[in-house]
């Protein structure tokens, strides 16, 4: 039988845990500066490597929920509209559904719409046919109520399988705040040894 003590001395444990957690992720110095993440995303390019093979030999789901932890700690305290990186260079796949919703937004026929935004390729994908998005207006996006799923979903680290995802996520850790932060603070939660 299980010893009821015992059971709440480690509720208790994880509780504080959690608890101090969540107190260093308070006082983590956040880094906003996009020149600086540019340059450290070149000089940690090695480490990186590194801590892709690390982070690969954890548990997946316990990977999961800090990812989301620090997700939703560091999102908050990011803006967005002071950067804009993901509008500039993201591919995201668009939908009929979600092509129909945006064109009848732009009161604009699929016809005229799909010729003006739209590529498509033989296999029936559709993306945008520029970058930066032609909808990125003074770092806002302007079509914000009609924008995509993928726009949604990015930087996507609320979702699982973030071990599966790295080579997608590191192609933004360059240019994306969000993610920049939540990996170095992975790092340092995952115990890695950095080498920058
Ligand atoms: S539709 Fe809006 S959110 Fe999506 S890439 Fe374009 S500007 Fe960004
Ligand atoms: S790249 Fe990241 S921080 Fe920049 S606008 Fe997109 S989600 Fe926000």
């Amino acid at each position: 039988m299980d010893n009821p003590v015992k059971n709440l001395n480690s509720i208790i444990c994880e509780a504080l845990k959690t608890y101090f957690r969540g107190i260093k992720k308070e006082n983590q110095h956040i880094e906003t500066d996009l020149g600086k993440i540019a340059a450290f995303s070149i000089a940690k390019a090695g480490e990186n490597d590194l801590f892709k093979i690390f982070v690969k030999e954890h548990n997946s789901e316990e990977v999961d929920n800090l990812v989301s932890q620090l997700d939703k700690a560091i999102s908050p305290q990011i803006n967005c509209t002071d950067c804009g990186n993901c509008c500039k260079s993201l591919m995201v796949l668009i939908s009929d559904s979600e092509a129909d919703n945006l064109s009848d937004h732009l009161s604009q026929s699929r016809e005229t719409f799909d010729k003006e935004y739209l590529e498509k390729g033989s296999n029936g994908l559709m993306i945008m046919n520029r970058m930066p998005c032609p909808f990125l207006s003074d770092n806002k996006c302007s079509v914000y109520e009609h924008r995509f799923e993928g726009c949604k979903e990015f930087p996507a680290l609320h979702l699982p399988n973030f071990t599966r995802r790295l080579f997608t996520t590191f192609m933004h850790y360059d240019r994306c705040p969000i993610i920049f932060n939540v990996v170095e603070q992975l790092k340092d939660e995952l115990g890695f040894e950095r080498e920058v």
